[in-house]
């Protein structure tokens, strides 16, 4: 475990490009917010008796079951924490997604959700929520990035308090209406700029970032409390997770996780 001590304002960019040499252009709305592994885990466990093709009714009787393999699947992948893995078991993944794409929900992939964004890889989701779970559980937790609001209503299944925001209008509108539908009403949407996060609501215990920046905003930096956690994807061709707990007020400590590949995290609003 690698820690150092850092300024907000110069989070420095590790240069990755040892690793995996991917290219921007290797990017595309179906294949980021995924983890860049060396070992290609199989889609479907074989064992898993999976529909072959079915419409939403039919995903609906199999989903439990679709659910419970993709949990098994992430415990398989090193996700212990039993709290996400519950939460996983009960948010039904495939109502977030178009329903064209439903039949893949359970699938350990990332998928489009539209206007160039994607709903994150499950294993992803589970890494980022496990990853700010600390010896004292985070009360009230900040995502950047709500996207269609999959991983936001997990974390409500683990968090008393989330707020999720969210710069691209017709996804939050998509989001907030998915939520309401599942009664999720206890997640705060925000549409906003989330790098420069919730002054209004801070300081959160924990943070998770569903973008890669260059580098991580001072602003969400600031916005933890001490001893709080950021989890953020960082970096442009080559991305990591980077793991950041807050020790002091002008002192974070960060520790680098796995190789990964996100979307990117813009400035502003679109509308
Ligand atoms: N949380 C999602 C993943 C969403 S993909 C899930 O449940 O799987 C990342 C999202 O971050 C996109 O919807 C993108 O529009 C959003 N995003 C990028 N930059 C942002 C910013 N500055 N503020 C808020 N959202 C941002």
């Amino acid at each position: 475990m690698r820690l150092r001590q850092l300024s907000p304002l110069c989070m420095p960019v590790k240069d990755n490009r040892a690793g995996v040499g991917r290219g921007l252009h290797g990017i595309t709305a179906s294949n980021s917010n995924t983890r860049i592994s060396a070992t290609r885990i199989p889609n479907r466990v074989a064992t898993a008796p999976l529909a072959t093709s079915f419409g939403s009714e039919n995903l609906g009787l199999n989903s439990d079951r679709m659910r419970a393999t993709m949990v098994e699947r992430l415990h398989s992948q090193g996700i212990t924490n039993e709290q996400v893995l519950a939460a996983m078991q009960v948010i039904p993944r495939h109502a977030f997604v178009d329903e064209a794409l439903a039949s893949r929900a359970y699938d350990d992939a990332s998928l489009p959700i539209g206007h160039g964004q994607t709903i994150s890889q499950p294993w992803v989701v589970a890494r980022m929520i496990a990853s700010v779970c600390s010896a004292t559980m985070p009360s009230r937790v900040l995502e950047v990035g709500t996207g269609c609001g999959y991983q936001a209503a997990v974390m409500s299944h683990v968090f008393p308090q989330v707020h999720s925001i969210e710069r691209i209008r017709a996804l939050y509108d998509m989001a907030k209406e998915r939520l309401r539908t599942l009664r999720l009403t206890k997640v705060r949407l925000v549409h906003g700029d989330g790098m420069l996060g919730l002054p209004t609501v801070a300081p959160f215990d924990a943070i998770v970032v569903a973008a890669a920046g260059i580098r991580i905003p001072q602003a969400l930096l600031l916005q933890l409390n001490v001893g709080g956690v950021l989890i953020a994807p960082e970096g442009s061709s080559a991305q990591r997770l980077v793991r950041v707990t807050r020790t002091g007020a002008l002192s974070w400590d960060r520790q680098e996780l796995e190789e990964v590949r996100f979307v990117p995290l813009k400035a502003g609003l679109q509308v």
